[in-house]
């Protein structure tokens, strides 16, 4: 019963340096975020010990008794917190959120509307080879070539003419926020189920800050790690007549036994969630994003052929078009990565680039939101990160803005209590 620094010095060293990395650098990768230390205390708690297969209170194992307890709070948490008829808690992640989704609503060669990956949509929202390519008869539909805004009327075109069983709404990589009444009156027309996948925004819904799919859609599936700001997970919200068969499409359809402590910490995320500060949060989430659209969008950035997808902002994200600029996504990464700015590089729509080089970055405020930054930080921020896209950029330069982003990370100090 040694601890890991006693019984495995390699793994804690690692584990110790990325505690240091996440303090020291600027997390700007829109999918991330910081989880509080009682999310985490939950997580690394005996309940990874415990099998559980079947739900509260009908399991295939004995001695179900607290975790039943732990995963009954989660659910109802989670429906609590977005209005939803039912939940499941139990997905490992969003991936298998949606496989579990998908295999409760559809049959193998039913046909899916999805947003196509390079305009933005998820690898499990129709990607050729993810399962819900192979699976399912994929129909694509798209970002409009002038405004970057999901093209509705290809949307209820195409499900016209292809009669889809499923449409899913959703992003991995849009700035905007989209029409979900629309998106359901397509699908009542159709006659197929409407699936929002609101893994990057559930933070804001939570938060009232942006609105809620849970009245449109027959179901809606998230991560729970992302925007919400837990542990890394997936749910299912569906309405209550969906229940049994989303229950049965993840276990036993999809998964064996739960991670009854990520479903524990799953239901302290829920908590927090539900806070006046975490609204607040959500709120310079928002602003900071802003912020760095406006500032990404000035005189100076267009000269230096950086502007940013459909000219703002209404989410926790902004995507940086560097069609225009002599960098290239890899090499904006890079050179952001080497003044302590963490960011992924990420295709815009028909982007002229290979999708391991790409066209544009992909820039998210929640995990600096969570580490106190407020507007004049995202200022900052925002700043150095324009410098660091001009072409001036020297080693001079790099060293001046790496000493900011020092200043910036040294203000707010991460896990303080973890050191
Ligand atoms: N859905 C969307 C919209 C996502 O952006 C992601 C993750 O990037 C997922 C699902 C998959 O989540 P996970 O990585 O937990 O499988």
């Amino acid at each position: 019963n040694s601890s890991l620094h006693e019984f495995d010095p390699e793994v804690a060293a690692a584990v110790d340096a990325e505690l240091r990395r996440q303090q020291s650098t600027l997390e700007m990768i829109a999918s991330e975020n910081f989880a509080p230390v009682a999310v985490m205390e939950a997580q690394g708690s005996v309940l990874t010990n415990k099998y559980a297969e079947g739900y509260p209170g009908r399991r295939y194992y004995g001695g179900c008794e607290h975790v039943d307890v732990t995963e009954r709070i989660a659910i109802e948490r989670v429906k609590e917190l977005f209005g939803a008829e039912a939940a499941n808690v139990q997905p490992h992640s969003g991936a298998q959120a949606n496989a579990a989704a998908m295999f409760a609503l559809l049959k193998p060669g039913d046909t899916i509307l999805g947003l196509n990956l390079a305009h933005g949509g998820h690898l499990t929202h129709g990607m050729k080879i993810n399962f819900s390519g192979k699976l399912y008869n994929v129909v694509p539909y798209h970002v409009d070539a002038e405004t970057n805004l999901v093209d509705m009327a290809e949307v209820e075109r195409l499900a016209k003419e292809h009669r889809p069983q499923l449409i899913v709404a959703g992003w991995s990589a849009y700035p905007r926020q989209l029409d979900f009444a629309a998106f359901r009156r397509i699908a009542d027309e159709v006659g197929a189920y409407l699936m929002v996948d609101m893994a990057h925004f559930a933070g804001l819904v939570a938060a009232g800050l942006h609105p809620s799919p849970v009245p449109h859609a027959h179901v809606v599936t998230t991560t729970t790690h992302k925007t919400l700001g837990g542990p890394r997970g997936g749910v299912i919200l569906s309405t209550a007549e969906l229940a049994k068969k989303i229950n049965s499409a993840v276990f036993p359809g999809q998964q064996g036994g739960p991670l009854e402590h990520v479903i524990a910490a799953k239901a302290v995320a829920f908590k927090a969630a539900a806070t006046e500060e975490f609204r607040e949060r959500q709120s310079r989430t928002l602003e900071g994003a802003k912020i760095l659209a406006e500032r990404l969008t000035r005189p100076d950035a267009v000269e230096a052929g950086v502007s940013v997808l459909s000219g703002g902002t209404d989410v926790h994200l902004v995507l940086v078009d560097l069609r225009h600029s002599e960098l290239d996504g890899q090499q904006a990464e890079d050179r952001l990565h080497e003044i302590g700015i963490t960011v992924n590089r990420n295709a815009v729509p028909n982007d002229p680039r290979p999708p391991m080089v790409t066209s544009g970055l992909r820039i998210g405020t929640p995990a600096l939101a969570t580490r106190g930054f407020g507007a004049d930080e995202f200022r900052e921020v925002a700043d150095i990160i324009a410098e660091a896209l001009k072409p001036s950029f020297d080693a001079g330069t790099a060293e001046g803005l790496r000493a900011r982003v020092t200043t910036l990370a040294a203000k707010f100090p991460l896990y303080p209590g973890l050191n």
